[in-house]
């Protein structure tokens, strides 16, 4: 199970977690907290878009007013595609989104094509229960009739969300990654310029046209670290991962796998940082979809490198010989590594890799394997040394599964049935099951 943790009246608001966000949320819940108002132009959405610094949630943190404009700037009638599918197994935050707030990212959607000029828009994702609330927030409302939604499915792949893929899969192919460019803002779905946004990020698009403030937040997966369950939890930027971590109450950690598997593993020093892009650009590692796995007092970074490398060579697509050979050696030898089998032409080769294999797939999926690897030898390097000399023991109790003790379980909200004048939820009735004490940040109507 996963529990949700929503910041209390003291702490940062919850934007995008809502106040009831063990609920799906109905139409009317919707409405009466000032969703789906269509009274903002377009050109003002995007100067508020711009002035927020309102970022890509999905990974990479690109900024969301230079995507609008090129889509809406492209050559043809643009499309807009709300992208829902959550393929990094310490993620849940996507999924959640879709089934608890199916109208906040719809709402979202409505304005990226208001903003666009698209006249056709997709949600995408291969969550069932997902589907099944967006399926149901479109019969009990049309965003907008001008805009055709459409839900498309495919099948769950850790690529399968990777931008090109998603582009294929809705006209009809495989969802897989292809070589760049062009890219989908030039021509996308049908050849039309294309808008591809992380759900998180049309859900903080439609909080901006609603006056709340929603930039200030992210949402987060937080895992491991001796946490009975997992969290999904909205915090401030700015806040150190060690005050995340003690709000949380994770034991002092042996590590941090930052990002999903996009960020690396970073030693317990890394605990200093804070949610800040750029502080964390510098240091090599990034906050990605927003999933932080830390690792127990007791765990191995070894074998959890080794077991996150695993899961990338199995889900590799095996479209590039490199991705295919590459994962596949880095894989061999983290697991030789963990198993005290690894001599010092075996770790050179591992360090020349991690430097050389970046940016030679279609996709990113072959760059995180190399950050992993990497992230590993520079930032632990007594214990890798260790690890030649003899096998470890914990390594050994905990053998590389494919990524599956990785995997954090999706929240289920509970449908509300519809009264017959929908009331303001109560605040109160909110499951709250921790409290993050931040610093205060600027009210939302979240
Ligand atoms: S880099 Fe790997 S996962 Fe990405 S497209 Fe190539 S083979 Fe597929």
């Amino acid at each position: 199970m996963t529990v949700i943790h929503t910041p209390t009246p003291s702490g940062t608001p919850a934007c995008v977690l809502g106040p009831t966000p063990d609920q799906v949320e109905s139409l009317a819940a919707y409405r009466a907290r000032g969703g789906y108002r269509a009274d903002m132009a377009p050109e003002e959405l995007l100067a508020r878009v711009e002035a927020a610094d309102l970022r890509g949630h999905g990974g990479a943190g690109f900024p969301t007013v230079v995507k609008l404009r090129a889509v809406r700037d492209g050559a043809g009638t643009a499309v807009v595609v709300a992208n829902g599918e959550e393929g990094e197994p310490g993620s849940v935050k996507d999924r959640w989104l879709l089934r608890a707030r199916p109208h906040l990212v719809l709402d979202g959607l409505t304005h990226a094509a208001r903003i666009t000029g698209a006249d056709r828009a997709y949600v995408y994702l291969s969550d069932p229960a997902a589907a099944a609330a967006v399926r149901d927030a479109l019969g009990a409302c049309d965003p907008d009739p001008a805009l055709r939604v459409e839900v498309v499915r495919t099948e769950p792949a850790y690529v399968a969300g990777e931008e090109s893929a998603v582009v294929r899969r809705i006209d009809g192919g495989p969802a897989l990654p292809t070589a760049k460019p062009p890219r989908p803002f030039e021509r996308g779905v049908g050849g039309a310029p294309t808008l591809i946004s992380n759900v998180e990020t049309l859900a903080r698009l439609a909080l901006l046209a609603s006056d709340a403030a929603a930039t200030g937040t992210v949402l987060l997966t937080l895992s491991g670290g001796g946490l009975p369950a997992a969290v999904l939890t909205e915090a401030p930027y700015g806040v150190a991962l060690a005050r995340l971590a003690a709000d949380h109450g994770v034991l002092p950690p042996s590590g941090v796998l930052m990002g999903g598997l996009f960020g690396g593993l970073l030693p317990p020093s890394a605990l200093r940082l804070s949610l800040d892009r750029d502080l964390l650009a510098r240091a090599g590692t990034g906050l990605g979809c927003g999933a932080i796995r830390f690792l127990a007092p007791d765990e191995c970074p070894v074998s959890v490198a080794a077991d996150a490398v695993d899961h990338l060579a199995v889900e590799s697509s095996r479209q590039c010989g490199v991705c295919v050979s590459g994962t596949r050696a880095l894989r061999d030898t983290l697991v030789a590594l963990s198993e005290g089998r690894c001599d010092a032409d075996g770790l050179a080769a591992l360090s020349r890799w991690a430097q050389g294999l970046p940016g030679r797939g279609a996709c990113g999926l072959l760059d995180a394997a190399a950050r992993l690897a990497g992230s590993l030898l520079t930032g632990f390097p007594d214990l890798v040394d260790a690890h030649r000399s003899s096998p470890c023991p914990t390594c050994a109790a905990t053998p590389p599964s494919g990524g599956h003790r990785l995997r954090v379980p999706v929240p289920v909200p509970v449908p509300v049935p519809v009264p017959a004048r929908d009331p303001v939820p109560n605040a109160a009735a909110t499951s709250v099951t921790a409290a993050l004490p931040h610093s205060p940040a600027p009210a939302c109507v979240g």
